[in-house]
């Protein structure tokens, strides 16, 4: 049997986010933390999900290649670098870096790049990504604590990121046409020097047509978007409910370290209900302190079936003032750190029933515990499904910082403990 698709996500989140819209979209998906260790069996598609998107260009590339080796040796012809939605990227990558050495890898000789994902707000026209009515520079993306996005101009952006390829656009006018004319257009732009494109795309009609275009090529680069389009492409028939997961039971818990506006909205609306939260502060953490063991003994009277928070969640200014003292990169990974610590501890007490909002804070919590494989169940909000782990048993959502409505955490529970998917659509 082949797989149809292998995908390489370059966060954790982002993974849940593709792997959700091809289940939907009728594949049976595996999801890996990292490179599968044993063959993987019955599945139309892979995601590979690997924490590369702020580290070091040389080392994401790395990642990537080995990632996109192992699916070559397992049969894989498609691959699909699943980027995140709002493009989140230093100036130094890893986005370009990583699709040029994909591109040599698969000898592919154009690439599509396209994070729209319409259904979550995330569009594109002439080049130009947009977060719902707002420019991506205009969006709370602009002040990210790792990966603050001050240009809108996808093409310009990727551009600053690559080595020795040329960036072109294929634009609204063009896509509108359908899938003919935009491999026409990806043909003239190749032969006049661009092998890699952003494509615009404002609705999902705009992802069809370009997965009309593209589906045989070796490689995309896009958000989770593109993944519906291609699904059906592909022949897959789009199904209601995802894949039933095991039934719940357990202690619940949430742990937030995105700074997004949405999660900063979601904390404060957790709170104003009433729910119980423990601030974890990034300026003590900063300065070398142990937080995670008074995190933990306040949390161990409190565990049962109404979920706890510990956040760092916070403001922008608030982040500003903390990374000022310690440096961005740094701050973000004690807190990081510290949240790992902190879930492996709360799961070593019972919780089995857990909410991880942060790319970033995602991967690093889901590495803590080890956990090397996810199956992809009921979708909470779109892009953001709830998953099980087998090892350790647990039902874990993780959730990238930008997606869910103000009551997230409730609808994550609401939509767990009932069974019944996505009572939510708001982005
Ligand atoms: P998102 O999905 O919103 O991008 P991430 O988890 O990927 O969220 O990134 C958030 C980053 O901000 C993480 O590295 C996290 O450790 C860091 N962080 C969280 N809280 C704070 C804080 N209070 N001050 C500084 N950095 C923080």
């Amino acid at each position: 049997m082949t797989i149809a698709l292998g995908c390489i996500a370059d966060d954790f989140t982002g993974a849940t986010d593709l792997a959700n819209n091809l289940v939907r979209s009728g594949m049976r998906v595996v999801l890996t933390t990292g490179i599968p260790d044993a063959p993987v069996k019955k599945v139309d598609a892979i995601v590979v999900a690997l924490k590369s998107r702020t580290i070091e260009p040389q080392r994401a590339v790395e990642m990537s290649l080995a990632a996109a080796r192992w699916l070559q040796a397992h049969g894989v012809t498609r691959i699909y670098f699943k980027v995140c939605s709002t493009f989140d990227s230093t100036p130094h990558g890893n986005i370009g870096p990583v699709t040029e050495a994909l591109m040599d890898l698969l000898q592919a000789p154009f690439v599509p790049v396209t994070p729209a994902f319409p259904e979550a707000g995330r569009t594109i026209f002439n080049g130009h990504l947009f977060v719902g009515d707002q420019l991506l520079s205009d969006s709370p993306m602009r002040k990210h604590p790792l990966t603050p996005m001050t240009d809108a101009n996808l093409v310009r952006v990727l551009q600053a990121q690559l080595q020795a390829r040329r960036v072109g656009l294929i634009n609204h006018a063009t896509v509108a046409l359908g899938g003919a004319a935009i491999a026409e257009r990806a043909h003239a732009l190749t032969e006049a020097g661009c092998a890699i494109a952003i494509v615009d795309a404002v609705d999902d009609q705009a992802l069809q047509r370009l997965a009309a275009a593209c589906s045989e090529w070796p490689l995309v680069v896009a958000g989770s978007g593109l993944g519906l389009a291609l699904a059906r492409r592909l022949g897959f028939t789009e199904r209601a409910e995802a894949t039933a997961l095991p039934v719940p039971s357990g202690a619940a818990a949430i742990i937030s370290g995105s700074c997004s506006a949405a999660t900063n909205a979601q904390v404060a609306n957790f709170i104003a209900r009433g729910g119980q939260a423990y601030r974890v502060d990034a300026m003590r953490l900063a300065a070398g302190e142990d937080c995670a063991t008074a995190a933990l003994d306040w949390a161990s009277t409190r565990l049962g079936a109404d979920p706890i928070l510990v956040y760092a969640t916070a403001a922008p200014d608030v982040v500003a003032q903390a990374q000022s003292n310690a440096g961005a990169q740094n701050v973000g990974e004690r807190v990081e750190a510290a949240l790992a610590t902190i879930t492996s501890g709360l799961v070593a007490r019972g919780v089995r029933r857990l909410v991880v909002a942060g790319g970033e804070t995602s991967g690093a919590c889901v590495n803590a515990l080890g956990i090397d494989r996810l199956r992809v169940g009921l979708q909470i909000a779109p892009g953001v499904p709830w998953c099980h782990s087998q090892n350790p048993a647990l039902h874990i959502s993780l959730k990238s910082g930008n997606f869910g409505g103000p009551d997230f955490f409730d609808d994550a529970f609401a939509v767990l403990n009932s069974g019944s998917a996505d009572r939510s659509t708001k982005v």
